[in-house]
């Protein structure tokens, strides 16, 4: 009871938070448009309204650019003539205008999906394709990207900004800004809860980096079927979008390995706790043939607090059930 309503209070916060978020975004744009750079702002705005052409990062960078971003062949080609399926509820043929646009302007996943009338909303409105115009599940920059054996990054070299958030890790893992704060709130609760410390054992990896994963892995494992089971292959990888964290169990400064992580404290306060920061447990090992992955308790997925929100309340197994996309158990 209690801490439903402190979740409540903090989900109320948060939501204030991406208002305030939001509205600075809006108005640093009315800036930039007096500030006589009008024909590049303008071609921003007309990308944004678009749809998936907002930058995510370009908002907590201080930044416009589009570096790093896949081009619109991405996403489902927003054009005039692919309007909405009518359907017999007006109302759901407006997904994409007003509310939802502007907030895609502001790049903050997580207010975009606050427009669109929370996480089970959202979803729906992706599922059901009323929201092909203006949000696609391929592009790496939103936090609803969906990165699997069957649906690599896009562009391969994607490279998202990243910080290194306070929460202990032994070789200094970074993370996406918004994945790092959650994570840092995350393992304050979880100390606070009297769950025991967290390390954060690896977050962002780069492409290359995640070569030398792989083949590290093949190397352990005897083959690269076996090394499949557990670790992604190059530009297949949820670390290299920045919004993937391996969690490990420490202790007076000493931390476990990810294995070792299952049945501790930590990870089982994890198990209960992390959808109120926006994380979700990606791998349970019950749905291997439909994530391609054994079970890994260490490994969260950053998805925002309102779609992990709509993930542990509708009692998803798999992020890819979740969206309604096909099992990816193995690379084509
Ligand atoms: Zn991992």
């Amino acid at each position: 009871m209690t801490s439903a309503i402190r979740a409540e209070t903090r989900r109320a916060e948060r939501r204030r938070r991406i208002e305030r978020r939001r509205r600075r975004a809006v108005a640093t744009v009315t800036a930039t448009l007096s500030a006589c750079v009008m024909i590049v702002s303008g071609a921003l705005l007309a990308s944004g309204a678009t749809g998936s052409g907002g930058d995510p990062q370009a908002q907590g960078a201080g930044s416009a650019s589009a570096r790093g971003l896949p081009s619109q062949t991405a996403s489902p080609s927003p054009t005039p003539t692919s309007s909405p399926t009518p359907s017999e509820d007006d109302s759901d043929a407006e997904f994409c205008p007003g509310e939802v646009a502007s907030a895609i302007e502001s790049g903050d996943s997580e207010a975009v999906v606050v427009a669109a009338g929370g996480g089970a909303a959202f979803r729906d409105a992706v599922v059901s394709g009323q929201a092909d115009d203006c949000i696609a599940l391929d592009h790496p920059a939103w936090e609803w990207v969906v990165v699997n054996k069957r649906r690599p990054i896009v562009p391969e070299d994607f490279a998202p900004d990243v910080v290194e958030p306070a929460t202990y890790s032994p070789i200094g893992a970074h993370l996406a800004p918004q994945a790092a704060e959650a994570l840092d709130e995350m393992t304050r609760a979880a100390q606070e809860a009297g769950a025991g410390d967290i390390g954060l054992e690896s977050g962002y990896r780069s492409y290359e980096a995640q070569v030398e994963a792989h083949e590290a892995q093949i190397a352990a494992r005897g083959s690269e079927t076996a090394a499949d089971e557990t670790s992604a292959r190059p530009g297949y990888s949820e670390h290299q979008l920045g919004l993937a964290a391996d969690l490990v169990a420490c202790e007076a400064g000493t931390c476990g390995s990810i294995y070792e992580f299952e049945g501790t404290s930590q990870q089982q306060w994890i198990a209960e706790n992390a959808a109120e920061y926006g994380w979700i447990v990606r791998y349970t090992g019950t749905e291997t043939g439909t994530t391609g992955y054994e079970s890994e308790p260490w490994h969260l997925r950053f998805v925002g607090v309102e779609l992990a929100t709509a993930y542990v309340e509708g009692a998803y197994d798999t992020f890819e059930d979740f969206w309604g996309l096909p099992a990816a158990p193995d690379y084509d």
